[in-house]
C-alpha cells in the first residue's frame, strides 16, 4: 500500500516527538544501562549518532543546492524577462508585502505579551534559575550578537565586491542582486550571444530542481531524524517552567499563519487557500524539522512552482523572503523582549514599545535563516529598549522548540508572497501533487 506523503511526514513528526519524549525521559536509565554494560552504552551512543548524522545530512544536501539553485533560476528567469517594468513591480510588491507582515506580526507580539502578560507567571527564583542553567549559551549569544551586521551593513553590503566569496559564503542578498543584474544584461544582448548562457543557467536549474525531487523522496526519514533529538536534548521541564511565554508565541504564530495570511490570500492572489496550503505542507513540515528557512528554501520554491506561480517571481520573492522576511522571527522578538522586560519588573512606555516594533522589524531583516539565528538579534531589540541584555537567557530553554514553530511562519510568508506577487503576475491556478 502507497501512504500518500503528507501522511508520511506526519507520521514522522508524530514519531520523533513521541521517541525524542520517551528517550528524554528515561534518560537517567539509559545513562545506568550503559554504565553497568558498556556494549549497550555503545549501541545507544551509536545509535544516536547514526539518527543526528542522517538529520544532519539532509539539511547539508539541501544546503548545497539553495545557492546555486537560486543562482541558476535568477539569472534564467531574469533573462527571459523582456518587460523590466515587471521586474521592477516584483520587487517592489514583494518588500512593500515583507515589511508590511513583519511589522503586524510585532504589532501581534506586542498586543499579546502585553495582555496575557507571560512575565508574571515566572516567580523570581525560576528567574534566578533559568539565568543560571543557561548563562553560558547567553553569554555567548550575546557575544555573536556584537559580530552580527546591523540591518545598514547588511543592505549596503547586499552589492558584492567579490561574486565568488558571496557565492562560497552562501551570502543570499548578494547572490540574488548579482544573479539578477546577469540576467538583466542577458536580457540586453542580442540572442545569439545570449542564447547558451540562459540554456546553461536554465538546465542547470533543471538539474538542482531534479535533485531536490529526489532528496525529497526521504524526507520523512529526515523530519524523524532531525525532530528527535532536538525533544530528546529540550523535554518537557524547560516547557512547562515558560508555558505561558511558549504559548504566547505560539498563539500569537497561529494568528498570523491561519488569520493574518488567509485574509491577505483571499483579498490578493488567485489561488485558493486550500490549494496554497495543500501545495506548501511539504516546505512548512521541513521548516519545522530543520528550523531554517534557507535550508528550506529549494523546497519552498519547488512547493510555490507546483502551485503555479511562474518561475521567475518564485524564485526572486522566496530567495529574498529566505533573507529579509521573518514574520515568525520578529513575532517572537517582540514577545520575547516585553516578557524580559516584565520577568525582571520593568515597565516599557510606548516609546520603548515603539522601539520594540522598529527595532524587532528590522532585526528579522538582518536575521539569517538558520536555527536560533533569530535569537542572536534579539539582543538589538533588548538594546533598543532598555531591557538588560542577559535576560535572553530566560528564553533559551524553550527557543529551539519556538524557532521550529516560527520557521513554518517565515517559511509560509515567503510562499504567500510568492503566490500574491507572482499570481498576480499570471501564474496558473490549480496544484499538482506537490509531493515527489
Ligand atoms: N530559524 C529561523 C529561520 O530560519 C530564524 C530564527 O531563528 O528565527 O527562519
Amino acid at each position: 500500500m502507497r501512504i500518500p506523503f503528507h501522511i508520511k511526514i506526519l507520521l514522522a513528526m508524530v514519531l520523533g516527538i513521541v521517541v525524542g519524549l520517551i528517550v528524554n525521559q528515561s534518560m537517567p536509565w539509559l545513562t545506568r544501562v550503559g554504565e553497568q554494560v558498556p556494549a549497550l552504552g555503545w549501541v545507544f551512543g551509536f545509535v544516536g549518532s547514526v539518527v543526528d548524522a542522517a538529520g544532519k545530512v539532509f539539511v547539508r544536501a539541501l544546503r548545497f543546492i539553495a545557492v546555486p539553485i537560486i543562482l541558476c533560476s535568477l539569472i534564467a528567469g531574469a533573462a527571459a524577462m523582456s518587460d523590466f517594468g515587471k521586474l521592477r513591480r516584483i520587487a517592489l510588491r514583494t518588500i512593500t508585502l515583507f515589511l508590511l507582515t513583519t511589522m503586524v506580526a510585532t504589532v501581534i507580539g506586542l498586543t499579546l505579551a502585553n495582555t496575557v502578560r507571560p512575565g508574571r507567571f515566572v516567580s523570581p527564583e525560576a528567574r534566578d534559575a533559568l539565568l543560571a542553567q543557561t548563562q553560558t549559551v547567553a553569554q555567548e549569544r550575546i557575544r555573536a550578537a556584537g559580530g552580527a551586521r546591523s540591518i545598514g551593513e547588511t543592505l549596503l553590503e547586499a552589492v558584492s565586491m567579490n561574486p565568488f566569496d558571496s557565492l562560497a559564503r552562501g551570502d543570499m542578498l548578494q547572490v540574488v542582486v548579482g544573479a539578477l543584474a546577469i540576467g538583466i544584461a542577458l536580457a540586453w544582448l542580442p540572442k545569439d550571444k545570449s542564447g547558451p548562457v540562459v540554456a546553461f543557467f536554465d538546465g542547470l536549474s533543471a538539474a538542482f530542481q531534479a535533485i531536490v525531487t529526489f532528496i525529497m523522496r526521504y524526507a520523512h526519514w529526515a523530519v524523524f531524524a532531525l525532530l528527535a533529538p532536538i525533544v530528546a536534548a529540550v523535554g518537557w521541564d524547560a516547557i512547562t517552567s515558560l508555558l505561558a511565554y511558549s504559548l504566547c508565541v505560539i498563539g500569537g504564530l497561529c494568528v498570523i499563519l491561519f488569520i493574518e495570511y488567509p485574509i491577505l490570500i483571499r483579498a490578493l492572489s488567485p489561488y485558493r487557500l486550500g490549494e496554497l496550503f495543500r501545495a506548501i505542507a511539504p516546505a512548512q513540515a521541513l521548516a519545522f524539522s530543520a528550523s531554517s528557512s534557507a535550508a528550506t528554501l529549494p523546497v519552498t520554491l519547488k512547493c510555490v512552482q507546483t502551485l503555479g506561480v511562474p518561475k521567475e517571481s518564485a524564485s526572486l520573492v522566496c530567495s529574498l523572503g529566505t533573507t529579509i522576511n521573518m514574520d515568525g522571527t520578529a513575532l517572537m522578538q517582540s514577545i520575547a523582549a516585553v516578557f524580559i522586560a516584565q520577568v525582571f519588573g520593568e515597565h516599557l512606555t510606548i516609546a520603548e514599545q515603539v522601539a520594540i516594533v522598529v527595532t524587532a522589524t528590522l532585526a528579522s531583516i538582518g536575521a539569517p535563516g538558520i536555527p536560533s539565528g533569530g535569537i542572536v538579534l534579539l539582543v538589538a531589540v533588548l538594546q533598543a529598549a532598555h531591557i538588560p541584555i542577559e535576560g535572553i537567557g530566560l528564553v533559551l530553554a524553550v527557543d529551539r522548540l519556538l524557532d521550529m514553530a516560527r520557521t513554518v511562519v517565515n517559511v509560509s510568508g515567503d510562499a504567500m508572497t510568492a503566490a500574491i506577487v507572482g499570481g498576480r503576475e499570471g501564474g496558473s491556478g490549480g496544484s499538482q501533487s506537490p509531493g515527489p
